[in-house]
């Protein structure tokens, strides 16, 4: 292309253009079942495709779109796909995607209200559509969406502490347990509390917070003339989908007259189905809550959120008053979100979730978690009636744990190990499905996180029945 200092396209150019990416992303959602869910492609492979210096001119419009069809779009992990099991999927949907492609055509700007009223108002309804589903105060309560789980946990840490400490957090002391996730950890470093600052609480057999140990903790840091600010209680645990007793949890913070933050980041979509809501029991309780809309509310990255009792507390950490921003101030009930989080230039991020949830109606999403939470009972009664493979930690919040370890075999826990790690990689590396391993109680497990509406029954059977075959590979190995 010639240069160009305006940088755009004619009008039946953009048009041409705009629909190959259309036509790209259809197909992509057409066909992605059939694709490998994951890229094995190493840095130098990648180097060899991409490096170069920036180029100081302009090619063809399409000769750019299909390159980057032909090796960028190729050599991706598709979070969406029906077997990408690990981590926490993204099972997305298209009319967000379409939504996001809106909000960034019309590059709004959703910070303040004067800069693009409505889009404030449609973070202030969607919220509010959140606040209603978790059983939060609509009227005082108030939330912000973020660019995912990590960045609403540190929103979280930095209100808490602004209200429990005000500018003096030398004393705060914050409780989590053993397996909370780990951006939390990253939050409290990234805010400036010190690793002496931090409890770690093992948890019990079934990877819950233990109470007699939290209670000690809380007893000695006490004694120790420290202050108890917050604790970071678990709504699906990333590896075991566990929750904490909520309601236990609140008891305790409300008489220590500490901050009670949930990480619901990925678990927080259960609320959604009969059966997550009695799981999530005590979620009401918060002060904060996590929860990420780009896991188990279907969203496109990237969109976590952030939602509090009380919306001046966050009005009250993140308000800032300089001179520049002083003549779109406007009036307290229109909210200016950049006064609620870190962020002053914000993406338009509730505009995806506002139409998905209009178009498909929260009866959809509400099935889609209710399937999910039951696909995963179902594959736990699978592998239960094997004789080779055992349960390690039942099916939670759509979250099941298992491994190799036949009942007519004494292997070592280290053979096992090695047996269900070797499983792994060859399923993953063979482009079959994405099933990493995780640890528990010290032995190597396969993980399944069956938050996608679109996998099947069969898609799983599929996966286990290669398991099966693999591991007996492996086996026949160690014992000859
Ligand atoms: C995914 C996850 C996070 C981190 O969220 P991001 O959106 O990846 O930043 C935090 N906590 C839990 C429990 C999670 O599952």
């Amino acid at each position: 292309m010639k240069s160009n200092k305006n940088l755009d396209l004619s009008k039946e150019e953009m048009k041409k253009y705009g629909y190959s990416v259309v036509d790209t992303i259809v197909e992509h959602f057409d066909t992605m079942n059939e694709k490998p869910p994951f890229s094995t492609a190493s840095r130098k492979e990648m180097d060899a495709l991409f490096l170069e210096e920036a180029p100081e001119k302009g090619m063809d419009v399409h000769e750019v779109l299909d390159f980057v069809k032909e090796n960028v779009l190729s050599e991706i992990n598709i979070a969406s796909h029906p077997k990408f099991y690990s981590f926490v999927p993204g099972p997305s949907n298209y009319i967000s995607a379409m939504a996001d492609s809106l909000a960034t055509g019309y590059n709004v700007f959703s910070g303040g209200w004067i800069a693009s009223a409505a889009a404030a108002e449609l973070e202030i309804v969607t919220v509010n559509w959140l606040l209603k589903l978790f059983k939060f105060p609509v009227k005082k309560g108030g939330g912000i969406f973020t660019s995912g789980g990590s960045m609403a946990n540190l929103t979280a840490l930095v209100t808490a502490r602004r209200q429990k400490c005000g500018d003096d957090f030398s004393k705060a002391v914050i409780y989590m347990s053993d397996q909370t996730h780990s951006s939390n950890i990253k939050a409290i470093r990234t805010i400036g509390f010190k690793k002496n600052q931090v409890r770690i609480i093992p948890t019990d057999l079934e990877f819950k917070m233990s109470f007699n140990k939290l209670k000690n903790a809380i007893a000695k840091d006490k004694l120790a003339g420290l202050q108890p600010l917050c604790m970071i209680a678990n709504a699906g645990t990333t590896n075991t989908g566990t929750v904490d007793d909520l309601r236990e949890i609140s008891k305790i913070c409300k008489a220590e007259k500490m901050w009670m933050h949930v990480d619901a980041a990925y678990g927080g979509g259960a609320i959604l189905s009969e059966k997550g809501r009695k799981e999530l029991r005590g979620i009401e309780k918060a002060d904060s809550v996590t929860i990420d809309p780009h896991k188990w509310f279907f969203q496109p990255y990237e969109m976590g959120c952030l939602l509090v009792r009380n919306h001046k507390w966050l009005s009250n950490t993140f308000s800032e008053k300089p001179e520049y921003l002083r003549d779109i101030e406007g009036n307290e009930s229109e909210i200016n979100f950049y006064d609620h989080g870190v962020q002053l230039t914000r993406r338009f991020r509730a505009l995806k979730f506002y139409m998905s949830i209009k178009t498909f109606g929260l009866e959809s999403f509400r099935e889609a978690v209710s399937y999910s939470i039951d696909l995963a009972d179902r594959t736990e009664d699978l592998i239960r009636k094997s004789k080779n493979w055992e349960i390690v930690s039942p099916a939670t919040l759509a979250v099941i744990n298992f491994r190799y370890n036949p009942i007519d075999q004494n292997f070592t826990e280290q053979q096992l190990d090695e047996i269900n790690q070797k499983v792994s990689q060859e399923i993953t590396g063979s482009g079959e499905a994405v099933l990493v391993t995780t640890i528990l109680q010290k032995q190597v497990v396969l993980r399944m996180c069956l938050i996608n509406p679109r996998t099947t029954i069969d898609d799983v059977k599929g996966t286990l029945l290669k398991c099966s075959s693999l591991a007996k590979e492996f086996r026949k190995e160690l014992l000859t």
